[in-house]
């Protein structure tokens, strides 16, 4: 049978309305992005039309060959590991990046959007597990991070994004959730001009309603609209 799209984000909105009721949080400061990699046009145009208006995508090649079909009525973020020598090729398609670790790509993502006159949202992607395989940056080195990506005139620093370590168990991200929401609200008190620490965006398929307990503003949210992922 195939996924019924329109049910699952219903049902999607139906738990993020309680997870933030549990935590005493206006569900209207959450913002549900659909994760879209691997997922053809037709089946984000159906997402599109039942109201979701942020989509995620992780790799260079499908963005560039799926956005312009669909279109910059959504709003478009990059939420996969970037090479700076792709910057080129995405700048223009992304309203913000998420994935933003290390000052060589920050750079390469200012000069290219000062070159397509706009200006990149982006968040800074912490390893909070400390975890090897991760992408990320190490907790202690954001708050200087952030500093040096503040001067860059074309890049507005949103917050921060993280991915816990995968467990089967969504209890075991709380800590990493825990975590990422204190080190925005430290950076935060730092009143960096020109940045805005507002943003954490946290929690996917199975672990999104913890996510939100913890002070998640954005979930990334792939499986459970679109269900299992195709890869070619
Ligand atoms: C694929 C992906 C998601 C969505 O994962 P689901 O488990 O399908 O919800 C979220 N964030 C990132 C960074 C991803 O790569």
């Amino acid at each position: 049978m195939e996924t019924d799209i329109v049910s699952n984000i219903m049902n999607i909105r139906q738990r993020m309305a309680a997870a933030a009721e549990r935590s005493g949080r206006n569900p209207a400061d959450i913002q549900l992005m659909a994760v879209s990699k691997t997922v053809p046009p037709e089946r984000i145009r159906e997402a599109l039309d039942a109201g979701i208006t942020w989509f995620g995508e992780n790799y260079v090649q499908e963005a560039r060959e799926k956005i312009p079909v669909i279109g910059q009525n959504a709003s478009w973020h990059m939420i996969g590991h970037l090479q700076t020598n792709k910057v080129k090729y995405v700048v223009h398609l992304f309203h913000w990046i998420h994935s933003v670790d290390r000052l060589e790509l920050a750079k390469e993502l200012d000069k290219r959007a000062a070159q397509n006159q706009r200006t990149l949202k982006v968040l800074i992607e912490v390893n909070v597990s400390g975890e090897a395989s991760k992408n990320g940056m190490e907790p202690s080195q954001v708050l200087e991070f952030v500093r040096q990506t503040s001067v860059l005139p074309n890049l507005s620093v949103q917050g921060l994004m993280t991915m816990p370590p995968y467990s089967d168990n969504p209890e075991d991200a709380r800590p990493f959730f825990i975590a990422l929401c204190r080190l925005r609200d430290e950076i935060a008190s730092e009143n960096i001009p020109g940045v805005q620490m507002k943003e954490l965006s946290m929690g996917m398929t199975d672990d999104f309603e913890v996510a939100i307990e913890e002070g998640a503003t954005i979930i990334r949210v792939g499986r459970a609209i679109f269900g299992e992922r195709h890869y070619q």
